[in-house]
């Protein structure tokens, strides 16, 4: 074991469990808050209206139009509201794309943020906000990000669509891989990281069988936190600054990206991270992770390559190029010829 590492505790409050949406009224007294705003995607309107009702006088608007990779347009019509309606804090109830709404307005606004997840993404657990301007994506660190309390009420995620529900977990595993071969990572961060994939390993075949499973909805959650709080506390490597680069350049969708470029990401620095390896082995009961990984994938009948959901092959050269021209940590150096390579072989699908 490593016996000399910094672990950074996150200082939000959670609820967890079944129908917990019923606290948040009691959530917001707790914080002083009077009138809140509850943010949502268009597809999630009806599910705003009842946790505004839930609120009731404490929740004089909501606002719907939150939208993939955090646009700074959609925040600033979002501030015009938030001055309009003299709101004190946001309430956001959704999945990362709403959750980044409401971290974009706290960083320009110190509101406070009760956040309700709806997917897996576990953007709720980070002090971290990628926002999109004109196609480019950054991604920046700050304490004003961070929500003060996250409510999992696992009845949320029971809309969630398989398909979906599938692509957001392999971005929760996401999480959990990187954090294991962080320049900062410590024990803590590596027993959060396999519990949650063995959660999730072991949830997200029961969810397919079963959608309504509210025991393995709770596993699949559980997992998801956990993987998120080891994101939180942990430098992104090589998997995510990808993720992000073709999410922003090529407007692809987030959980696919992840979903897809996972296992080559994992190949690319396996050699170099032993025990990451030997941890994700044990936590998905197999010798091979990768193989066991791409076995997942497919048993999910998720997307296996990059130029499926849009990505166009001549944009392999500039996301190289954009990769490379801000160079952050990972085990295994970034080199073009090598990123190319990976780049090629996930925009194909061919496996590894
Ligand atoms: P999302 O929030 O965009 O949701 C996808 C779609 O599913 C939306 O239409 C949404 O309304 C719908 N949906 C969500 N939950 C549902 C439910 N329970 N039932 C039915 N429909 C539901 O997707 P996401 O993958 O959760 O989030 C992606 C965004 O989150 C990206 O912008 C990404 O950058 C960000 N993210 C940020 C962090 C971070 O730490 N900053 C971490 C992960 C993801």
């Amino acid at each position: 074991m490593q016996d000399s590492f910094v672990y950074q505790m996150l200082p939000a409050r959670v609820v967890f469990g079944h129908g917990t949406s019923a606290t948040l009224p009691a959530e917001a007294e707790r914080l002083g808050l009077r009138r809140l705003l509850v943010l949502s995607t268009p597809e999630q309107v009806a599910l705003a209206q009842r946790i505004q009702q839930l609120l009731g006088d404490r929740a004089p608007s909501t606002f719907n139009t939150a939208t993939m990779h955090t646009p700074v347009e959609v925040t600033k019509r979002a501030l015009e509201v938030v001055e309009a309606e003299r709101i004190d804090g946001v309430v956001a109830v959704g999945g990362g794309s709403t959750i980044g709404l409401g971290k974009a307005i706290a960083l320009r606004t110190d509101l406070p943020q009760i956040v309700l997840p709806t997917t897996y993404a576990g953007s709720e657990m980070t002090p971290i906000l990628g926002e999109t301007d004109d196609g480019r994506k950054t991604t920046q660190r700050s304490p004003k990000i961070q929500p003060e309390v996250v409510i999992y009420d696992v009845d949320l995620t029971l809309s969630l669509p398989l398909m979906m529900s599938a692509l957001s977990a392999f971005n929760a595993l996401a999480h959990a891989v990187e954090a294991l071969y962080a320049p900062d990572s410590n024990p803590i961060v590596a027993m959060m990281a396999e519990e949650g994939v063995r959660a999730i390993v072991d949830a997200l075949p029961k969810v397919l069988k079963e959608p309504d499973d509210p025991r393995a909805r709770a596993t699949l959650l559980y997992g998801a936190w956990l993987c998120a709080c080891c994101l939180g506390v942990t430098t992104m490597g090589l998997h995510h600054k990808l993720c992000h680069t073709l999410g922003g350049m090529f407007d692809l969708p987030h959980a696919q990206t992840h979903a897809i470029v996972l296992p080559y990401a994992l190949a690319y620095n396996a050699p170099m991270v032993p025990e990451a390896m030997s941890r994700l082995c044990r936590a998905m009961r197999s010798d091979d992770a990768i193989g066991a990984l791409l076995r997942l994938e497919r048993d999910c009948r998720i997307p296996l390559a990059l130029r499926d959901i849009g990505m166009p092959r001549e944009g392999i050269a500039r996301a190289v190029k954009q990769a490379l021209s801000n160079p952050y940590g990972n085990p295994r150096p970034v080199e073009s010829v090598a990123l190319a390579e990976l780049l090629e072989h996930a925009w194909a699908g061919t496996g590894i």
